[in-house]
Protein backbone atom coordinates (compact mmCIF):
# COMPACT_ATOMS: atom_id res chain seq x y z
CA UNK A 1 0.00 0.00 0.00
CA UNK A 2 1.46 3.68 -1.14
CA UNK A 3 1.00 5.26 2.35
CA UNK A 4 0.32 8.99 0.93
CA UNK A 5 -2.07 7.11 -1.78
CA UNK A 6 -4.98 8.87 0.13
CA UNK A 7 -3.69 12.08 0.67
CA UNK A 8 -2.44 12.08 -3.05
CA UNK A 9 -5.57 11.57 -3.94
CA UNK A 10 -6.98 14.29 -1.46
CA UNK A 11 -10.01 12.09 -0.48
CA UNK A 12 -9.18 13.06 3.29
CA UNK A 13 -10.10 16.59 3.82
CA UNK A 14 -7.54 17.66 6.03
CA UNK A 15 -4.60 15.15 6.90
CA UNK A 16 -2.91 14.64 10.24
CA UNK A 17 0.90 16.19 9.95
CA UNK A 18 2.80 12.44 10.95
CA UNK A 19 3.80 11.61 7.37
CA UNK A 20 3.93 7.55 8.26
CA UNK A 21 1.26 5.21 8.45
CA UNK A 22 0.37 3.34 11.46
CA UNK A 23 -0.33 -0.21 11.02
CA UNK A 24 -0.27 -1.48 15.06
CA UNK A 25 0.03 0.05 18.43
CA UNK A 26 0.69 -1.84 21.95
CA UNK A 27 0.73 0.05 25.55
CA UNK A 28 2.64 3.17 25.21
CA UNK A 29 4.03 2.69 21.34
CA UNK A 30 3.13 3.39 17.41
CA UNK A 31 4.90 0.95 15.16
CA UNK A 32 4.62 1.49 11.11
CA UNK A 33 5.08 -1.56 8.64
CA UNK A 34 8.24 -0.73 8.30
CA UNK A 35 9.47 -1.22 11.68
CA UNK A 36 9.45 2.28 13.04
CA UNK A 37 8.31 2.97 16.42
CA UNK A 38 7.34 5.88 18.02
CA UNK A 39 6.51 7.08 22.24
CA UNK A 40 2.39 7.85 21.62
CA UNK A 41 2.75 10.88 23.91
CA UNK A 42 -0.58 12.13 22.37
CA UNK A 43 -3.05 8.88 23.50
CA UNK A 44 -5.88 9.84 21.18
CA UNK A 45 -5.96 12.74 22.60
CA UNK A 46 -6.62 11.63 26.26
CA UNK A 47 -8.85 8.61 24.72
CA UNK A 48 -6.07 6.07 25.22
CA UNK A 49 -5.37 6.63 29.10
CA UNK A 50 -4.60 2.65 29.72
CA UNK A 51 -3.07 2.65 26.33
CA UNK A 52 -3.05 0.52 23.10
CA UNK A 53 -4.54 -2.83 22.57
CA UNK A 54 -4.26 -3.12 26.81
CA UNK A 55 -3.85 -6.42 27.60
CA UNK A 56 -6.64 -6.96 29.97
CA UNK A 57 -8.94 -4.87 28.22
CA UNK A 58 -8.44 -6.71 24.73
CA UNK A 59 -9.15 -10.23 26.88
CA UNK A 60 -12.56 -8.67 28.35
CA UNK A 61 -13.69 -7.90 24.90
CA UNK A 62 -12.20 -11.07 23.24
CA UNK A 63 -13.79 -13.37 25.74
CA UNK A 64 -17.44 -11.34 24.89
CA UNK A 65 -17.11 -11.28 21.09
CA UNK A 66 -16.22 -15.17 21.56
CA UNK A 67 -19.49 -15.53 23.07
CA UNK A 68 -21.60 -13.76 20.63
CA UNK A 69 -21.96 -11.18 22.93
CA UNK A 70 -24.58 -8.15 22.06
CA UNK A 71 -22.94 -5.57 20.26
CA UNK A 72 -25.24 -2.80 19.90
CA UNK A 73 -28.54 -1.92 22.10
CA UNK A 74 -29.82 1.39 21.67
CA UNK A 75 -31.52 1.49 25.55
CA UNK A 76 -31.80 -1.96 26.09
CA UNK A 77 -30.75 -3.85 29.34
CA UNK A 78 -27.58 -5.57 28.87
CA UNK A 79 -25.44 -7.84 30.71
CA UNK A 80 -22.55 -5.27 29.40
CA UNK A 81 -24.16 -2.03 30.23
CA UNK A 82 -25.51 -3.78 33.94
CA UNK A 83 -21.54 -4.71 34.25
CA UNK A 84 -20.22 -0.86 33.65
CA UNK A 85 -23.00 0.78 35.48
CA UNK A 86 -22.25 -1.85 38.66
CA UNK A 87 -18.50 -1.18 38.56
CA UNK A 88 -18.71 3.15 38.56
CA UNK A 89 -21.51 3.00 41.03
CA UNK A 90 -18.81 0.25 43.32
CA UNK A 91 -15.53 1.33 42.59
CA UNK A 92 -15.81 5.42 41.13
CA UNK A 93 -19.24 6.64 42.79
CA UNK A 94 -19.95 5.60 46.39
CA UNK A 95 -16.35 6.04 47.48
CA UNK A 96 -16.01 9.19 46.53
CA UNK A 97 -19.58 9.52 48.20
CA UNK A 98 -21.18 10.74 44.38
CA UNK A 99 -24.67 9.98 43.60
CA UNK A 100 -25.30 9.86 39.93
CA UNK A 101 -27.70 8.67 37.52
CA UNK A 102 -26.08 8.29 34.16
CA UNK A 103 -27.34 9.22 30.42
CA UNK A 104 -26.01 7.23 27.50
CA UNK A 105 -25.84 9.72 24.72
CA UNK A 106 -24.16 9.61 21.22
CA UNK A 107 -20.76 8.55 20.79
CA UNK A 108 -18.50 11.77 21.25
CA UNK A 109 -17.71 13.96 24.26
CA UNK A 110 -19.73 16.84 21.92
CA UNK A 111 -23.12 14.43 22.25
CA UNK A 112 -22.48 14.24 26.34
CA UNK A 113 -22.11 18.21 26.47
CA UNK A 114 -24.90 18.67 24.41
CA UNK A 115 -27.03 16.73 26.38
CA UNK A 116 -26.03 18.12 29.73
CA UNK A 117 -26.38 21.78 28.74
CA UNK A 118 -29.95 20.70 27.06
CA UNK A 119 -31.00 19.17 30.53
CA UNK A 120 -29.45 21.98 32.54
CA UNK A 121 -31.51 24.48 30.18
CA UNK A 122 -35.09 22.24 30.43
CA UNK A 123 -34.54 21.74 34.64
CA UNK A 124 -33.88 25.20 35.40
CA UNK A 125 -36.20 27.04 32.46
CA UNK A 126 -33.69 29.35 31.40
CA UNK A 127 -31.52 29.42 28.08
CA UNK A 128 -28.14 30.81 28.87
CA UNK A 129 -24.92 29.07 29.80
CA UNK A 130 -22.16 30.45 31.47
CA UNK A 131 -18.56 29.23 29.75
CA UNK A 132 -14.83 30.29 30.34
CA UNK A 133 -12.28 31.91 28.43
CA UNK A 134 -10.11 29.03 26.36
CA UNK A 135 -12.89 26.32 27.61
CA UNK A 136 -13.24 23.37 24.60
CA UNK A 137 -16.36 21.72 25.10
CA UNK A 138 -16.77 20.08 21.49
CA UNK A 139 -17.78 21.19 17.77
CA UNK A 140 -21.39 20.83 17.55
CA UNK A 141 -23.48 24.24 17.97
CA UNK A 142 -24.38 23.55 21.61
CA UNK A 143 -21.11 22.62 22.66
CA UNK A 144 -19.17 25.32 20.49
CA UNK A 145 -20.94 28.22 21.78
CA UNK A 146 -19.61 27.30 25.24
CA UNK A 147 -16.33 26.70 23.45
CA UNK A 148 -14.06 29.90 23.49
CA UNK A 149 -11.66 29.43 21.19
CA UNK A 150 -12.20 31.71 17.89
CA UNK A 151 -10.92 29.12 15.21
CA UNK A 152 -13.27 26.82 16.33
CA UNK A 153 -16.23 28.58 16.77
CA UNK A 154 -15.20 30.09 13.45
CA UNK A 155 -16.21 26.71 11.56
CA UNK A 156 -20.01 27.18 12.53
CA UNK A 157 -20.09 29.66 9.68
CA UNK A 158 -22.63 31.84 11.74
CA UNK A 159 -23.42 33.36 15.21
CA UNK A 160 -23.45 31.42 18.41
CA UNK A 161 -25.55 32.43 21.35
CA UNK A 162 -26.63 31.53 24.00
CA UNK A 163 -23.65 31.52 26.43
CA UNK A 164 -21.79 34.41 28.33
CA UNK A 165 -18.19 33.50 28.63
CA UNK A 166 -16.24 34.49 32.05
CA UNK A 167 -12.65 35.17 32.59
CA UNK A 168 -11.00 31.54 33.73
CA UNK A 169 -8.72 32.11 37.11
CA UNK A 170 -5.78 33.83 35.92
CA UNK A 171 -6.91 35.13 32.50
CA UNK A 172 -5.44 38.29 31.85
CA UNK A 173 -5.24 38.76 35.75
CA UNK A 174 -9.28 39.27 36.36
CA UNK A 175 -11.36 37.74 38.89
CA UNK A 176 -14.05 36.24 37.03
CA UNK A 177 -15.85 35.49 40.31
CA UNK A 178 -16.30 38.81 41.55
CA UNK A 179 -17.23 39.72 38.45
CA UNK A 180 -19.97 36.72 38.11
CA UNK A 181 -21.58 37.29 41.13
CA UNK A 182 -21.76 41.39 40.77
CA UNK A 183 -23.38 40.52 37.53
CA UNK A 184 -26.16 38.09 39.15
CA UNK A 185 -26.87 40.37 42.03
CA UNK A 186 -26.87 43.82 39.87
CA UNK A 187 -29.77 44.51 37.88
CA UNK A 188 -28.10 46.97 35.88
CA UNK A 189 -25.80 44.50 34.42
CA UNK A 190 -28.17 42.93 32.16
CA UNK A 191 -26.91 39.30 32.82
CA UNK A 192 -29.71 36.75 31.80
CA UNK A 193 -28.95 34.62 35.07
CA UNK A 194 -27.32 31.47 33.52
CA UNK A 195 -29.19 28.04 34.02
CA UNK A 196 -25.91 26.46 34.70
CA UNK A 197 -22.24 27.10 34.38
CA UNK A 198 -19.63 24.62 32.55
CA UNK A 199 -16.14 24.25 32.95
CA UNK A 200 -13.01 22.37 32.71
CA UNK A 201 -11.51 22.33 36.30
CA UNK A 202 -8.01 21.74 33.85
CA UNK A 203 -7.98 22.87 30.22
CA UNK A 204 -6.78 20.33 27.74
CA UNK A 205 -7.33 22.36 24.42
CA UNK A 206 -7.00 25.75 25.99
CA UNK A 207 -3.19 25.33 26.95
CA UNK A 208 -3.28 22.80 29.82
CA UNK A 209 -5.12 26.09 32.50
CA UNK A 210 -5.60 25.02 36.18
CA UNK A 211 -8.44 26.06 38.12
CA UNK A 212 -6.68 26.12 41.91
CA UNK A 213 -9.01 24.18 44.53
CA UNK A 214 -10.33 27.55 45.96
CA UNK A 215 -11.49 28.93 42.91
CA UNK A 216 -13.41 26.07 41.83
CA UNK A 217 -15.00 25.61 45.80
CA UNK A 218 -16.37 29.77 45.30
CA UNK A 219 -17.41 28.67 42.33
CA UNK A 220 -19.58 25.94 42.90
CA UNK A 221 -20.69 27.70 46.24
CA UNK A 222 -21.56 30.65 43.88
CA UNK A 223 -24.17 28.36 42.04
CA UNK A 224 -25.28 26.88 44.79
CA UNK A 225 -26.10 30.10 46.55
CA UNK A 226 -27.99 31.90 43.26
CA UNK A 227 -29.71 28.14 41.82
CA UNK A 228 -27.35 27.80 39.02
CA UNK A 229 -26.19 23.73 38.17
CA UNK A 230 -22.30 23.61 38.04
CA UNK A 231 -21.32 21.07 35.27
CA UNK A 232 -17.84 19.60 34.97
CA UNK A 233 -16.72 18.32 31.29
CA UNK A 234 -14.47 16.01 32.28
CA UNK A 235 -14.05 14.45 29.09
CA UNK A 236 -10.28 15.52 29.02
CA UNK A 237 -9.26 15.97 32.45
CA UNK A 238 -11.28 12.80 33.75
CA UNK A 239 -10.81 9.47 34.07
CA UNK A 240 -7.80 10.09 35.96
CA UNK A 241 -5.86 12.28 33.51
CA UNK A 242 -5.25 14.69 36.46
CA UNK A 243 -4.27 12.23 39.17
CA UNK A 244 -7.85 11.35 40.17
CA UNK A 245 -10.38 9.40 38.88
CA UNK A 246 -12.05 13.17 38.59
CA UNK A 247 -10.39 16.00 38.40
CA UNK A 248 -12.74 17.66 40.62
CA UNK A 249 -12.14 15.62 43.42
CA UNK A 250 -8.96 17.79 45.19
CA UNK A 251 -11.38 20.62 45.13
CA UNK A 252 -14.19 18.42 47.38
CA UNK A 253 -16.63 19.63 45.36
CA UNK A 254 -19.69 18.24 43.95
CA UNK A 255 -20.76 19.03 40.48
CA UNK A 256 -24.44 18.53 39.55
CA UNK A 257 -23.60 16.98 36.27
CA UNK A 258 -20.29 15.49 34.73
CA UNK A 259 -19.55 14.45 31.62
CA UNK A 260 -17.18 11.85 30.32
CA UNK A 261 -15.87 10.73 26.98
CA UNK A 262 -12.49 9.51 25.93
CA UNK A 263 -11.11 7.04 28.37
CA UNK A 264 -14.03 6.12 29.35
CA UNK A 265 -14.59 3.36 27.27
CA UNK A 266 -11.31 2.14 28.08
CA UNK A 267 -10.05 0.96 24.90
CA UNK A 268 -10.74 4.01 22.86
CA UNK A 269 -14.14 2.88 21.34
CA UNK A 270 -16.49 5.68 21.42
CA UNK A 271 -18.86 6.11 23.93
CA UNK A 272 -20.13 9.34 26.04
CA UNK A 273 -22.13 9.84 29.07
CA UNK A 274 -23.62 12.64 31.20
CA UNK A 275 -23.63 11.91 35.45
CA UNK A 276 -26.51 13.93 36.83
CA UNK A 277 -27.70 14.51 39.88
CA UNK A 278 -30.95 11.56 40.51
CA UNK A 279 -33.43 15.14 40.70
CA UNK A 280 -31.90 16.41 37.78
CA UNK A 281 -33.59 13.36 35.60
CA UNK A 282 -36.26 15.23 33.96
CA UNK A 283 -35.66 13.33 30.23
CA UNK A 284 -38.45 11.80 28.32
CA UNK A 285 -37.85 8.80 26.35
CA UNK A 286 -36.42 9.68 23.55
CA UNK A 287 -35.38 13.38 24.28
CA UNK A 288 -31.65 13.21 23.92
CA UNK A 289 -30.03 10.10 22.26
CA UNK A 290 -28.24 8.99 19.74
CA UNK A 291 -27.81 5.64 17.77
CA UNK A 292 -24.38 4.47 19.05
CA UNK A 293 -25.59 4.98 22.79
CA UNK A 294 -25.91 1.30 23.28
CA UNK A 295 -22.07 0.51 22.45
CA UNK A 296 -21.80 -2.92 24.50
CA UNK A 297 -18.23 -3.06 23.26
CA UNK A 298 -17.23 0.25 25.11
CA UNK A 299 -19.50 -0.99 28.19
CA UNK A 300 -17.31 -4.41 28.03
CA UNK A 301 -13.98 -2.78 27.96
CA UNK A 302 -15.28 0.40 30.51
CA UNK A 303 -16.23 -1.90 33.09
CA UNK A 304 -13.36 -3.95 32.82
CA UNK A 305 -11.10 -0.69 32.78
CA UNK A 306 -12.76 0.56 35.50
CA UNK A 307 -12.60 -2.81 37.77
CA UNK A 308 -8.55 -3.26 36.73
CA UNK A 309 -7.24 0.19 37.54
CA UNK A 310 -9.64 1.71 40.17
CA UNK A 311 -10.69 -0.87 42.71
CA UNK A 312 -7.41 -0.08 45.22
CA UNK A 313 -5.78 3.40 44.85
CA UNK A 314 -2.21 1.90 43.16
CA UNK A 315 -3.09 2.75 39.79
CA UNK A 316 -3.54 6.79 41.43
CA UNK A 317 -0.03 6.37 43.25
CA UNK A 318 1.67 5.28 40.13
CA UNK A 319 -0.26 8.09 38.15
CA UNK A 320 0.99 10.74 40.72
CA UNK A 321 4.96 8.95 40.57
CA UNK A 322 5.03 9.24 36.92
CA UNK A 323 3.84 13.21 36.90
CA UNK A 324 6.63 13.81 39.80
CA UNK A 325 9.12 12.27 36.97
CA UNK A 326 7.89 14.30 34.08
CA UNK A 327 7.30 17.73 36.48
CA UNK A 328 11.12 17.49 37.26
CA UNK A 329 12.37 17.35 34.31
CA UNK A 330 10.16 19.85 32.79
CA UNK A 331 11.49 21.51 36.03
CA UNK A 332 14.87 21.24 34.73
CA UNK A 333 14.21 22.17 30.86
CA UNK A 334 12.54 25.45 32.19
CA UNK A 335 15.29 26.50 33.94
CA UNK A 336 17.81 25.67 31.26
CA UNK A 337 15.99 26.67 28.33
CA UNK A 338 15.00 30.49 29.73
CA UNK A 339 14.55 32.31 25.94
CA UNK A 340 12.67 28.59 24.72
CA UNK A 341 10.42 27.82 27.15
CA UNK A 342 8.08 30.18 29.40
CA UNK A 343 6.10 27.94 32.44
CA UNK A 344 4.85 24.86 33.32
CA UNK A 345 1.81 24.36 33.18
CA UNK A 346 -1.16 21.23 33.75
CA UNK A 347 -1.63 18.92 36.48
CA UNK A 348 -1.07 14.61 37.10
CA UNK A 349 -0.30 13.36 33.71
CA UNK A 350 -1.95 16.66 32.25
CA UNK A 351 1.49 18.55 31.99
CA UNK A 352 2.93 20.53 29.48
CA UNK A 353 5.52 23.17 29.24
CA UNK A 354 4.56 26.61 27.06
CA UNK A 355 6.98 28.31 24.77
CA UNK A 356 7.03 31.93 24.33
CA UNK A 357 6.24 31.26 20.44
CA UNK A 358 3.59 28.94 19.46
CA UNK A 359 6.28 28.24 16.28
CA UNK A 360 9.00 27.19 18.77
CA UNK A 361 6.49 24.21 20.17
CA UNK A 362 5.49 23.47 16.80
CA UNK A 363 9.17 22.91 15.58
CA UNK A 364 9.96 20.97 19.12
CA UNK A 365 7.44 18.64 18.21
CA UNK A 366 8.31 18.18 14.86
CA UNK A 367 12.00 17.18 15.83
CA UNK A 368 10.26 14.86 18.00
CA UNK A 369 8.58 13.46 15.50
CA UNK A 370 12.31 12.56 14.11
CA UNK A 371 13.46 11.13 16.81
CA UNK A 372 10.72 8.43 17.41
CA UNK A 373 7.79 10.23 19.82
CA UNK A 374 4.60 11.86 18.77
CA UNK A 375 3.65 14.85 20.90
CA UNK A 376 1.08 17.79 20.13
CA UNK A 377 0.42 21.60 21.04
CA UNK A 378 -2.45 23.13 22.63
CA UNK A 379 -3.15 26.59 24.07
CA UNK A 380 -4.85 29.78 21.69
CA UNK A 381 -1.64 29.74 19.69
CA UNK A 382 -0.28 26.32 19.95
CA UNK A 383 2.40 27.57 22.20
CA UNK A 384 2.25 24.47 25.15
CA UNK A 385 3.63 21.30 24.62
CA UNK A 386 1.16 18.78 26.29
CA UNK A 387 2.47 15.36 27.35
CA UNK A 388 -0.33 12.92 27.32
CA UNK A 389 1.49 9.59 27.71
CA UNK A 390 -1.08 6.79 28.70
CA UNK A 391 -1.44 6.57 32.29
CA UNK A 392 -0.10 3.10 32.40
CA UNK A 393 3.19 4.10 30.96
CA UNK A 394 6.29 2.21 33.19
CA UNK A 395 9.11 4.63 34.45
CA UNK A 396 11.58 4.00 31.58
CA UNK A 397 9.16 4.65 28.79
CA UNK A 398 8.57 7.76 30.13
CA UNK A 399 12.43 8.30 30.94
CA UNK A 400 12.98 7.35 27.52
CA UNK A 401 10.29 10.09 26.25
CA UNK A 402 11.68 12.48 28.46
CA UNK A 403 15.30 11.40 26.73
CA UNK A 404 13.86 11.99 23.11
CA UNK A 405 12.08 15.61 24.01
CA UNK A 406 15.50 16.83 25.63
CA UNK A 407 17.03 15.71 22.54
CA UNK A 408 14.68 17.57 20.35
CA UNK A 409 15.18 20.77 22.59
CA UNK A 410 18.85 20.24 22.30
CA UNK A 411 18.70 20.44 18.21
CA UNK A 412 16.50 23.12 18.33
N1 LIG B 1 -14.91 18.56 26.09
C1 LIG B 1 -13.59 18.52 26.27
C2 LIG B 1 -13.01 19.04 27.55
C3 LIG B 1 -12.74 18.03 25.28
O1 LIG B 1 -11.42 18.02 25.47
C4 LIG B 1 -13.31 17.54 24.10
C5 LIG B 1 -12.45 17.01 23.02
O2 LIG B 1 -11.26 17.19 22.98
C6 LIG B 1 -14.70 17.58 23.95
C7 LIG B 1 -15.47 18.10 24.96
C8 LIG B 1 -15.33 17.07 22.71
O3 LIG B 1 -15.20 15.68 22.62
P1 LIG B 1 -15.28 14.96 21.22
O4 LIG B 1 -14.15 15.42 20.40
O5 LIG B 1 -15.19 13.50 21.55
O6 LIG B 1 -16.60 15.28 20.62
Amino acid sequence: MNIFNAQESNVQCYANNFPVVFSSAKGCWLNTREGERYLDFLAGAGALNYGHNNPVLKKALMDYIDQDGLTHGLDMHSEAKAAFLENLKQYILTPRGLDYKVQFTGPTGTNAVEAALKLARKVKGRQNIVAFTNGFHGVSYGALAATGNQHHRGGAGMALSGVTRLPYEGYADLDGLTLFETMLTDNSSGLDKPAAVILETVQGEGGLNVASNAWLQRLSALCQRHDILLIVDDIQAGCGRTGTFFSFEPAGIKPDMVTLSKSIGGYGSPMAIVLLKPELDLWLPGEHNGTFRGNNHAFITAAAAIEAYWHNDEFEQHIHARAEQLNATLKKLLKQYPAVFEKMKGRGLMQGIACHEGEFAGAIGKLCFQNGMIIETAGPNDEVLKFFCPLTISEAELEKGLHIFEQAVAEF
